[in-house]
């Protein structure tokens, strides 16, 4: 496969309708040429690069292999100085390059044609409208251009014989309020004018205003002509007769030169673009006729014989005076129009009115006004003349220029509805993309939105690293005609100065490839890559702000996200940190007690046993032998206790640190374990225990489990006080979702008070009852570990106790039904 060229074109903007055009020109010439057109977005050049000249980036993408040579628009220069356009300009590669009005440049470059135009004018008042002392409202003296148009104002009058009156010199800077004044200036002088020929528009439509306010009649009283084909003067009253460059065809002149460069060809260091006179009102040209033009001034070489015989001179006229479109069009239209009227002349009634019809048709692609195409008439009209018939000439010539003002007007209306629709769908493609919250949503927007506006393919590549742009990208989203191509989530990265990675290309028949950088005003985020036809290319501009703005809105809800997730997880630490610290501070509080009892407690049957050893030992030496035997039972005493308080304090350290491994246990076995632990204190006093049937199953440490229930029997039976029936009871009750397992007694019962206190270490109510009060507290620990609560109910002395627990340590899965263990 050979290598197919392309050639980047550097504009500003693609929205307004110079750079445009300028793009359509230079797309239908490089297409025919088989050369690609990336047309670069890139904003005015701001050098040297200020902050938010983001779209400059894109100029990192003018380099071989992706591009072959370069077409810099003119307009880029106008947010810089001549030293910034020169330092743009020697950060180019070498490659073929060419450049629109870049003077400045050591690059060939193309130019409106000023003197040509200005010429044109020039003689049109002198030829047609017969005027003779033609004031001229020049630009600043020594500016090239300025002095460019003023030799033409001079050769022109010398051409048809105007003596020069350089007191008819006045000049300006091209703005407004200079032509203001040298118009005013002049009007005091007193000296007579006929016409006012101006260096722009501005100062024409300034001079326009004086007269007016001068009394001084347009153009029935002085002519006046201007030079660019401003908007405003288009809709000046009267309309202003002007001199037009048309970027359509500068870009076609220009896409010319570079094919050349190209080719190895030389080219000049200058090219002039073409300019042509748009005749209206403010010359003197009637407003139903502007025509009488030029061309007709023009000696015509007729050939003898019939009007057929006519056809290629007056066809040459006529595709002159449509020099505004591009030359094929022009030379066919001519053609066209020509056969029409030789057939109207020859007896095909309709035939010419058709033909027209026809050619406006064609040339609704084309940005044109009425003033064109009823100069063509007027041209058309002029040199057939000598060959048309009075009635014909009189009835077609005002249907042909209705035709065409219907024509303009069913134009303007397609072009409003088409701006409507396109409004509208940006507007459905806005609207969608402030409900996307995430970039595939975005992307699904994107890729379902973008077709409806006109692209036929899309890529999306985002820079991996914001602080190092146009280095590496993932390209996230690509669509072609056949749909949208498989991306990996994280996209394909690629190095973004080969606009795409390898294997997809944006280039495609017929469409112009446009690259636009997405940005926000802090952050270069990536570039799109817009695949279009010309025509509807200007609403790339559009789409790049919609979904810059949509990615920056991501941007901000991926930070705030990130923030709160910051804060939660802050406030999450903070709060585990302070249930610590209670915690702690809890477990010191009781550790401190606990140091306390221990020393108390430990110390009582000490110094018990320390009083019985001083009787002990006076009673031996008095050989009171039968005080010996009970002081010795006294010890023995103490020292069981003692090894008691031990025993209970060393099995409360154990909980929590042995963990006998979990399972699922029927409660009821249980419960019978516990009894038998403490079968002979219930036979003693004689306690009748009544389990209920159908107890459930739990889970978790079966030796501990038995402990607690051991510890509460154990307790039931120790205070039961005078109870003349005592009695206990074993069973569970069912409260919402959680099961209570309670023993229950009818002993002394615990007076509300105190209800909390006795599962601290230590506490006991009653100290006539044997205990070390550690059992309710180990009880509490080993209920808790199983993620359980203990509590006990009774309303106060005498009424009995029923002490409840809850269990939830099982894991989240069903216990099995009456199974002895779990598998
Ligand atoms: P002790 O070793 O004294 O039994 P515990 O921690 O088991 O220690 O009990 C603490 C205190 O709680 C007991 O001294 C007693 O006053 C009270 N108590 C415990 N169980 C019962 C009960 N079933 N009926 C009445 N009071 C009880």
């Amino acid at each position: 496969m050979t290598h197919q060229p392309t050639v980047a074109l550097v504009v500003s903007t693609i929205e307004d309708e110079y750079e445009n055009n300028l793009l359509r020109g230079v797309q239908a010439v490089l297409q025919a040429a088989g050369v690609q057109v990336l047309c670069v977005v890139s904003g005015g050049l701001n050098i040297p690069y200020q902050p938010n000249a983001h779209g400059n980036i894109l100029h990192r993408l003018l380099q071989p292999p992706l591009v072959d040579a370069l077409i810099l628009s003119g307009a880029l220069r106008h947010s810089t100085s001549p030293d910034g356009l020169k330092q743009f300009w020697q950060q180019l590669p070498p490659i073929p390059m060419v450049g629109i009005a870049l003077d400045e440049l050591d690059i060939p470059y193309l130019m409106a044609e000023g003197y040509q135009g200005m010429y044109t004018a020039v003689t049109h008042l002198i030829v047609h409208h017969k005027r003779r002392a033609l004031l001229f409202l020049r630009g600043p003296v020594g500016q090239k251009e300025a002095e460019e148009r003023f030799r033409a104002y001079r050769d022109a009058l010398r051409d048809q014989g105007v003596p020069y009156d350089p007191t008819l010199v006045i000049e300006g800077d091209y703005s407004y309020p200079s032509g203001q004044q040298a118009m005013a200036a002049y009007l005091m002088t007193g000296h007579p004018f006929d016409a006012v020929v101006c260096a722009n528009d501005t100062m024409a439509l300034a001079v326009l205003q004086v007269l007016r306010q001068q009394g001084v009649q347009v153009p029935q009283d002085v002519s006046i002509v201007g030079f660019d084909d401003s908007e405003g003067g288009r809709y000046e009253n009267p309309p202003l007769t002007t001199v037009r460059q048309s970027s359509y065809e500068q870009g076609q002149q220009v896409a010319g030169l570079v094919l050349a460069l190209l080719a190895g060809e030389p080219v000049p260091a200058y090219t002039p673009a073409r300019t042509r006179l748009v005749l209206r009102r403010s010359c003197g040209c009637g407003e139903r006729d502007v025509a009488e033009s030029m061309y007709a001034s023009v000696k015509r070489p007729y050939v003898a014989g019939p009007l057929a015989a006519q056809q290629p001179i007056i066809t040459a006229a006529l595709s002159e005076a449509l020099g505004h479109f591009p030359q094929e069009n022009a030379q066919a239209w001519a053609n066209l129009l020509f056969t029409g009227l030789l057939a109207e002349t020859e007896g095909e009634c309709g035939r010419f009115l058709g033909s027209l019809d026809q050619v406006l048709q064609q040339a609704s692609n084309f940005e044109g006004d009425v003033a064109i195409w009823n100069q063509a008439l007027s041209v058309l009209r002029e040199w057939s003349l000598p060959w048309l018939e009075g009635a014909l000439l009189r009835e077609l010539w005002p249907l042909a220029r209705q035709q065409v003002g219907e024509h303009m007007e069913r134009i303007q209306a397609m072009r409003r509805i088409a701006t409507e629709r396109r409004a509208r769908l940006l507007r459905l493609f806005s609207d969608e993309l402030i409900g996307c919250l995430t970039l595939p949503e975005v992307l699904k927007v994107v890729n379902r939105r973008l077709p409806d506006l006109g692209i036929r393919r899309a890529f999306i590549a985002l820079y991996e690293q914001a602080e190092e742009p146009m280095t590496w990208a993932r390209l996230v989203l690509a669509f072609t005609e056949n749909g949208r191509v498989p991306l990996p989530g994280e996209g394909v990265r690629f190095w973004a100065p080969h606009l795409l990675p390898a294997r997809l290309s944006p280039f495609a028949t017929e469409q112009t490839v446009v690259v636009e950088a997405l940005y926000t005003q802090e952050v270069q985020l990536g570039f799109a890559v817009f695949t279009i036809s010309p025509a509807e290319s200007s609403v790339c501009d559009g789409l790049r702000t919609l979904i810059s703005s949509s990615l920056r809105t991501l941007m901000l809800i991926e930070t705030q996200r990130r923030m709160s997730d910051d804060i939660m997880t802050r406030e999450k630490a903070r709060r585990e940190r302070e249930a610590l610290i209670r915690e702690l501070e809890a477990k010191n509080a009781e550790l401190e007690r606990f140091t306390y009892t221990v020393s108390h407690d430990l110390k009582s049957p000490l110094i018990t046993i320390r009083g019985f050893l001083g009787m002990l030992e006076r009673d031996i030496s008095a050989g009171n032998l039968a005080q010996v035997a009970h002081n010795i039972a006294h010890i023995r005493q103490a020292a069981n206790t003692m090894q008691e308080l031990l025993q209970d304090l060393l099995n409360l350290s154990r909980v929590g640190r042995v963990e006998n491994a979990p399972a699922w246990i029927r409660f009821a076995d249980l419960v019978q374990e516990a009894m038998q632990r403490v079968a002979a204190q219930i036979a003693e006093r004689g306690v009748t225990i009544q389990v209920e049937p159908d107890l459930p199953m739990v889970y978790g440490d079966r030796l501990r489990l038995v402990e607690v229930l051991q510890n509460l029997l154990d307790n039931g039976v120790k205070f039961m006080g005078a109870q003349p029936h005592p009695h206990i009871e074993i069973g569970v009750r069912q409260e919402g979702t959680e099961q209570i397992f309670f023993v229950r007694d009818n002993g002394i019962g615990v007076e509300e008070a105190y209800h909390k206190k006795i599962f601290g270490l230590f506490e006991r109510l009653n100290t006539e009852v044997e205990g070390t009060g550690i059992g309710l507290a180990l009880v509490k620990r080993i209920v808790e570990l199983h993620n359980g609560r203990i509590w006990v109910e009774s309303t106060g002395s005498g009424q009995g106790s029923t002490f409840c627990f809850t269990l939830n340590s099982a894991p989240p899965v069903r216990a099995p039904q009456d199974t002895s263990s779990f598998p």
